[in-house]
């Protein structure tokens, strides 16, 4: 059986636990590996030797630590293919979805390539008589993630490339579903010159996760996952004194104006819903269609289903993957006798025809989706697409601001006074107008609203370098005798 350890002070660490993880292949249904779980001794381990690293590699200069990051993008680049194998692998994802992924995630690569440029600091001249005062943002020390199964290789490159840039050492604690892609870009920062220590995965449970968030040595946790688990990390994290951005849980809904390019809209609502088997955070999962289009839109989106091909990720004609363990195929195929049974009409069944073998479901579709019904108000996190009819923009407006989520959200509309309005209206944090996955480019911040994040920094990007840096204001003057005298107010600049 093919065991996954941890990468530690830039080699493998074989675990010593004597607790480990199944990992899935979800396209058969078969176990294809075990990986190991850190012990609190084996998190203590690691932590211990990011700190060590620590000093050295704030020191390191911005133009090497800059050096570091086009080496990695560089490797990145030329590993994309490999780095996506063994995601589709864990996964289940296809590998054109895969290699989607590890293109998002190099994007975060390259932007911290800017680092000189954006650990710049203000300066002001002449604050005071002979006094200059500037800001400047350095590192927090050992930073800590912990990712979720959906993205194994995009969400971890979220965070490490700006924290490890800004001059922190990390820990990263991958999904226990899916840690390959993690321990690769280990070995992919060594290569690209990261000084061994910099860069730690502990793989693991529980056990490991609730030291990372206990563990003294440890400054900020960024975590990206469930709303429930977010939560906890969020209120652990910070009762611990840490600095804690917390990503949680989902339910994007898109708005359908009667103005809106119904064939445009409906490829859209299918590709959003159905890619990745509907394992990702930035899914649609409710089309709120006006009642004017109703009917053109269902008939639309169940028209273009059948032709949507689901199987493994090895055979390259395939769009759709399994789901990622037998369990959450179950809990998803679930939520669709409880549609029926809740008074809502099952209009594509994706239990009929799904390949045998491994964790498939086939992409499904529900009409008539209401708030209190479990199919509206859950995150399904699977294949399944609900639709909400509504008599126009304002009771569509009120069911997304309503909703407990607020990560993101489309419209769908040739009227830019409307979607101009929308964006002012809506309270979510990630809005696409007639795009609908609207996940931002790195040089701007992934984040949602309401229970869909907790803490007060989004993920990547300028608020990420923020997230992973504290400020420090220096105010400074030289000895002049001309203005050196005994005053014992309150200095004052005026
Ligand atoms: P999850 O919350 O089950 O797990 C996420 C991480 O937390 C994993 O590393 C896991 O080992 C750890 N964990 C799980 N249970 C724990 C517990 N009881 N105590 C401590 N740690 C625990 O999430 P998942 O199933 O891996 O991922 C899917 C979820 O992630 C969905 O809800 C999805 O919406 C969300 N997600 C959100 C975003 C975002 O940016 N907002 C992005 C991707 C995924």
């Amino acid at each position: 059986m093919n065991r996954i350890s941890h990468w530690v002070d830039g080699k493998v660490l074989e675990g010593t636990s004597g607790r480990s993880g199944v990992v899935w292949n979800p396209a058969t249904g078969e176990q294809q590996a075990a990986v190991d779980f850190a012990s609190v001794a084996e998190v203590d381990q690691a932590v211990a030797i990011a700190k060590a690293a620590f000093p050295a590699w704030r020191s390191t200069n911005l133009s090497r630590r800059a050096e570091v990051m086009f080496n990695l993008r560089e490797l990145v680049d030329a590993n994309r293919k490999e780095i996506a194998s063994l995601i589709s692998k864990e996964h289940g994802k296809v590998l054109g979805d895969a290699l989607g992924e590890v293109a998002r995630g190099l994007e975060n690569i390259e932007f911290a390539c800017g680092i000189p440029n954006l650990l710049k600091g203000g300066y002001s001249e002449q604050a005071s008589t002979g006094v200059n005062v500037y800001s400047l943002k350095q590192p927090l020390g050992v930073v800590a993630g912990i990712t979720p199964f959906n993205f194994p290789g995009m969400v971890p490159m979220w965070m490490f490339a700006n924290a490890l840039a800004c001059g922190n050492t990390f820990i990263l604690k991958p999904s226990e579903k899916d840690p390959s892609a993690s321990m690769l870009l280990g070995e992919l920062l060594k290569q690209a010159g990261m000084p061994d220590g910099c860069f730690n995965v502990v793989n693991g449970d529980k056990v490991a996760v609730d030291r990372i968030l206990e563990h003294p040595d440890i400054a900020a946790v960024s975590f990206v996952g469930s709303t429930p688990i977010a939560r906890y990390i969020y209120e652990t994290g910070t009762k611990n004194g840490k600095r804690v951005q917390a990503l949680g849980g989902a339910k994007n809904h898109m708005l359908v104006l009667p103005d809106a390019d119904l064939d445009m809209a409906a490829d859209a609502a299918v590709s959003a819903a159905y890619g990745s088997a509907g394992e990702r955070c930035m899914a649609i999962s409710v089309v709120l269609a006006s009642e004017a289009i109703a009917d053109q839109l269902v008939d639309k989106i169940k028209q273009r289903i059948p032709s949507i091909k689901v199987g493994p990720a090895s055979e390259p004609d395939n769009e759709m993957g399994p789901l990622i363990t037998g369990e959450h195929r179950d809990k998803v195929a679930g939520y669709l006798s409880g549609a029926e049974a809740e008074g809502a009409k099952l209009v594509v069944d994706g239990r009929e025809g799904a390949p045998e073998g491994g964790f498939f479901l086939k992409p499904s579709l529900i009409d008539g989706a209401k708030p209190g019904m479990a199919c509206y108000d859950d995150e399904i996190f699977g294949p399944v697409l609900t639709v909400t009819r509504i008599s126009g923009y304002q009771e569509g407006l009120e069911l997304i601001n309503n909703n407990p989520y607020g990560n993101g959200t489309a419209i769908y509309t040739r009227d830019g006074g409307a979607a101009r309005q929308f964006e002012f209206d809506v309270q979510v944090g990630m809005v696409g107008i007639n795009v609908p996955i609207p996940v931002p480019v790195s040089y701007y911040s992934f984040g949602g609203w309401k229970a869909s994040l907790f803490g007060d920094t989004h993920m990547y990007g300028p608020e990420g370098v923020n997230f992973y840096t504290k400020t420090k204001v220096v105010t400074s003057r030289w000895p002049d005798p001309r203005t050196s005298s005994v005053d014992l107010g309150f200095p004052q600049n005026r």
